[in-house]
């Protein structure tokens, strides 16, 4: 199996840093823009040696087709992040993508996004698809502290209703995304349809709420990953055993990183 056709050389637009330690990275690539749909992700080699080895996984945060342009979002956490914060425009990145399954879109059905943290970065590009769908869409967006909170004005431009929570009460609803979703749920129309990415002890709390009060709800997994491409297995996730036939795992490279949340045993 090659995988060539996913590999781009992609040339850098401009960073900024929207938060402290969160930066947006702007890449032209006319073909990764033009291919790639909202939920993908690509795999970026952060450098040109082999340390650190492995590739880094990042969701597209948002595509302009028409310039070329793809966005990411993402936070310094280790050294893989940390000298992707130091590219400068003019660089050329190597990039594999788009990888990984997309959104599924409802047209007729209200959307709910649920993000924790950096669990914000799929959910623009999706925010402008669903509102070129015409979907009512709510964003409940939940970091620890004002100063983490990445500007929703973007997704407010596309008609996105927006609430904040913080763990420190600095801003919105003092709790997390989880908590706005259990606030939100009792107003919700039946059949809304509940989206979430962060990181896995969010995804887990907002499986319990929907535990509670079930919806139709997919989680986009950010578990750790190597090689993207289902060849390492470093990305399991733990499927619940319905009938002898569902597998007992899945990748969350290849076959995710969108999963029904119903599919996954997030408590294993
Ligand atoms: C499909 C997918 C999409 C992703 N999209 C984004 C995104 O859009 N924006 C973003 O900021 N991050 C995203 N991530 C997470 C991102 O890939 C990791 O933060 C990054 O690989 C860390 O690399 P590093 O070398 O900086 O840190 P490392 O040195 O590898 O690790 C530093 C610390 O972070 C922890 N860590 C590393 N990766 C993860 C992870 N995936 N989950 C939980 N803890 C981790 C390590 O255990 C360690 O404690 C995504 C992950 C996946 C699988």
């Amino acid at each position: 199996m090659t995988h060539t056709h996913l590999l781009q050389k992609v040339g850098v637009e401009g960073l900024v840093e929207v938060a402290p330690e969160i930066f947006r990275l702007r890449v032209r690539n006319e073909v990764l823009a033009g291919r790639a749909q909202p939920g993908q992700f690509v795999n970026i080699r952060v450098t040109d040696g082999f340390d650190p080895l492995w590739r880094r996984p990042l969701s597209v945060h948002d595509v302009d087709r028409q310039a070329g342009t793809v966005d990411f979002l993402f936070a310094v956490v280790g050294r893989g992040t940390r000298l992707l914060s130091q590219v400068r425009p003019g660089n050329q990145l190597d990039v594999l993508g788009p990888l990984g399954n997309t959104f599924p879109l409802f047209p007729q059905r209200p959307a709910v996004l649920v993000a924790g943290g950096l669990g914000l970065a799929p959910f623009l590009f999706f925010a402008r698809q669903l509102a070129a769908a015409q979907v009512q869409t709510t964003l409940l967006y939940g970091v620890r502290s004002t100063t983490q909170l990445v500007s929703t004005e973007a997704f407010q431009r596309l008609g996105v209703h927006v609430e904040l929570a913080t763990d420190d009460g600095s801003e919105g609803l003092r709790g997390t995304a989880a908590d706005l979703l259990r606030r939100a749920l009792p107003g919700l129309p039946e059949d809304a349809v509940v989206y979430t990415c962060g990181p896995l002890p969010a995804v887990r709390a907002v499986a319990r709420v929907l535990a509670e009060t079930p919806r139709r709800a997919y989680a986009s997994l950010e578990t750790r990953m190597a090689c993207g491409l289902g060849a390492c297995v470093g990305c399991v996730v733990r499927m619940r055993r319905r009938t002898p036939d569902t597998p007992a795992y899945k990748l969350v490279c290849k076959d995710g990183p969108i999963f029904d949340l119903e599919e996954v045993d997030l408590e294993a």
